[in-house]
């Protein structure tokens, strides 16, 4: 998968994604990934990229020009028309479901906005979506692109050893995930539960669901509506919420 950035902080974002899982991944050729400067697509001699909102009011907005002409060397760069997503926190909330819909795509590229935000006729002109991380306000688009990207980049395949690694995960299956613990057993006095020491696998695969129902019920109750119980789930679910009602 090719993804490319549009930001005015490219070696930022740049240095982020060459850490770790995705700095591996982009090291073995699983994802390309390449971070252009808006600036650089300036006409004026200043190379400056904003200018004060029409009508007054405070901040600056970016101007449409340099974005679009970074977009069009984006799509010349990666010879097709990438879908151009633009981080806002006006756009919808980023979901697990959405994220692997991304990660199949050939060709994502996302852009950053800053100050104020982006001149809305460019919005308008050539982006695909906008996605939000949430109903907060940051300074910037690049730690929302970058979570973007890590949640989306993790998904595709070669990026991670293997599919159960996020198959099991927290919002994929519709439920938490359950506890996790590691060495060693006993930990100032708290014990590993004793299921995960038996070695016996299906015992353990069925705590471990009984355990993502019951974690889901009581802090995500709300995500239930859409995962898939079993009869004797749906009792238990009935059971915590009633417990946690009175
Ligand atoms: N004036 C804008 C508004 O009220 O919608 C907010 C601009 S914000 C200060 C600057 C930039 O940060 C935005 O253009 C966007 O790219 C990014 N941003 C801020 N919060 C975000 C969020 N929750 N999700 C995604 N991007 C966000």
């Amino acid at each position: 998968m090719r993804i490319d950035l549009m930001t005015l902080f490219p070696e930022m974002c740049d240095r982020v994604m060459s850490e770790s899982i995705i700095g591996r991944a982009r090291a073995r050729g699983d994802l390309d990934v390449h971070c252009h400067q808006i600036r650089d697509y300036t006409l004026n001699r200043q190379c400056q990229v904003d200018d004060y909102p029409y009508g007054g009011g405070m901040g600056m907005v970016l101007y449409p020009q340099p974005i679009a002409d970074c977009f069009r060397a984006v799509c010349e760069q990666a010879g097709t028309r990438p879908h151009l997503i633009y981080m806002s926190p006006q756009g919808k909330t980023l979901t697990q479901a959405r994220a692997l819909e991304l990660s199949k795509m050939e060709n994502i590229c996302v852009l950053c906005g800053h100050y104020e935000g982006v001149d809305e006729r460019v919005l308008d002109a050539i982006v695909d979506e906008q996605i939000s991380v949430g109903d907060y306000v940051l300074t910037g688009g690049e730690l929302p692109a970058l979570t973007l990207i890590d949640c989306v980049a993790r998904l595709v395949p070669g990026v991670l050893s293997a599919d159960e690694c996020f198959t099991e995960e927290s919002h994929f299956s519709g439920l938490l995930e359950y506890p996790q613990y590691t060495r060693p057993a006993v930990w100032e006095g708290r014990e590993v539960p004793e299921i995960l020491l038996s070695g016996h696998h299906a015992n353990i695969q069925k705590w471990r669901r009984e355990q993502a129902v019951e974690r889901t019920a009581r802090r995500r109750p709300d995500m239930l509506q859409n995962a898939t119980l079993t009869a004797e789930e749906e009792a238990r679910v009935a059971a915590i919420l009633a417990e946690d009602a009175e």
